[in-house]
């Protein structure tokens, strides 16, 4: 068992990061979390944990933060993270997830802290070679996403080698799911199972398949969805000294686009009406994680690996807060 650390949790507000961080506080650790709320929502922090509203972009009260926090972790989720979004603004991507990020990691350097927990992606890849995708495969991202995720691996690398920053760079397959307290809350939606359980909650009348013409089985793209409480446990996990470098976080199971529509209809039992758009730009056809790695190294159990199941607990959060978060 771990001993219980103070964890500095940035982007706590937000979806993956408010799992994370009520993982972390279950498991008896001292929780900081820190968010411009520019995504997140504050009645998304669990009440147990500290809250600092901020901006990375501000370095000097990250460093306050940080230090406040009398950090020895750092999990940094804050980030724009739509593929979308940073086909149209890249700049955004870049200035936010690399310049900003980048004030973090001089603050967890000049406060002494001892591990540094990053959210990376599967978008650093790009379209693979093969699949399903180990870590060692060639990073060649189609998006600035992707693109400015890889950028701060690479820092990563450096401040490790320069600075004896050990850090854990998880990338994630796409994260669903919720607990009972937490979940899926977009401003504006753009993720496809919250967009699809829409339809069965009545607030849309149908869904839409972005692109049916990929070289898939039945034409839309595939990707490999793992429950956010899969991917909290892993983060607490590689909370442990000596646990260092990169790791796939997905279950190695694709679904396409058309199976979690059927998945969703099942769960729900609701029928869900498509409409077939063109396609996404920046989208990889088929994206699956190979997961050995985080299985044999860290330990990693994931509880949740059917998509039934990650379905099922996306819907009854959906149920139970039909309009997300009040805030
Ligand atoms: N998608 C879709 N309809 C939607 C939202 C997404 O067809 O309303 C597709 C999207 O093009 C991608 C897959 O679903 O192929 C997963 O997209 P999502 O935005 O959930 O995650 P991403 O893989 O982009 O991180």
């Amino acid at each position: 068992m771990l001993a219980r650390m103070n964890v500095f949790v940035t982007g706590g507000a937000g979806y993956i990061g408010s799992v994370c961080v009520e993982e972390l506080l279950n498991a008896g650790h001292e929780v900081t979390v820190f968010d411009n709320l520019s995504e997140g929502h504050r009645s998304a922090v669990d009440a147990r944990a500290k809250f600092v509203q901020g901006c990375l972009s501000d370095a000097a009260l990250v460093k306050q933060a940080v230090r406040a926090a009398n950090a020895e972790a750092v999990l940094h989720f804050a980030a724009n993270a739509l593929v979308g979004e940073s086909m149209t603004n890249p700049s955004k991507y870049f200035r936010n997830n690399v310049g900003s990020g980048l004030n973090l990691l001089d603050a967890a350097v000049e406060c002494g802290v001892r591990k540094f927990v990053f959210s990376s992606t599967c978008a650093t890849y790009g379209p693979p070679d093969r699949v399903p995708m180990t870590e060692d495969l060639p990073q060649r991202p189609i998006n600035p996403y992707g693109e400015s995720k890889l950028m701060f691996e690479k820092m990563l690398l450096w401040f490790e080698q320069l600075h004896k920053l050990e850090f854990i760079a998880f990338r994630y397959f796409n994260a669903a799911g919720a607990t009972q307290n937490f979940g899926e809350h977009h401003r504006i939606e753009t993720h496809l199972i919250p967009n699809v359980l829409k339809v069965p909650l009545g607030q849309s009348k149908q869904c839409e398949i972005y692109g049916t013409d990929y070289a898939t089985p039945d034409g839309t793209c595939i990707r490999d969805y793992i429950h956010i409480v899969d991917l909290a446990q892993a983060h607490i996990l590689g909370l442990a000294p000596g646990k260092r470098g990169f790791f796939n976080l997905g279950n190695g199971d694709g679904y396409s686009v058309r199976q979690v529509i059927e998945t969703c209809e099942k769960i729900s039992g609701k029928r869900i009406p498509a409409v077939e758009k063109p396609r996404r730009p920046g989208d990889p056809p088929k994206l699956v994680a190979a997961a050995a790695k985080a299985v044999n190294e860290l330990g990693w159990k994931p509880k949740f690996p059917k998509l039934d199941d990650i379905v099922a607990t996306a819907w009854a959060w959906h149920l139970a807060h039909p309009n997300g978060y009040p805030d």
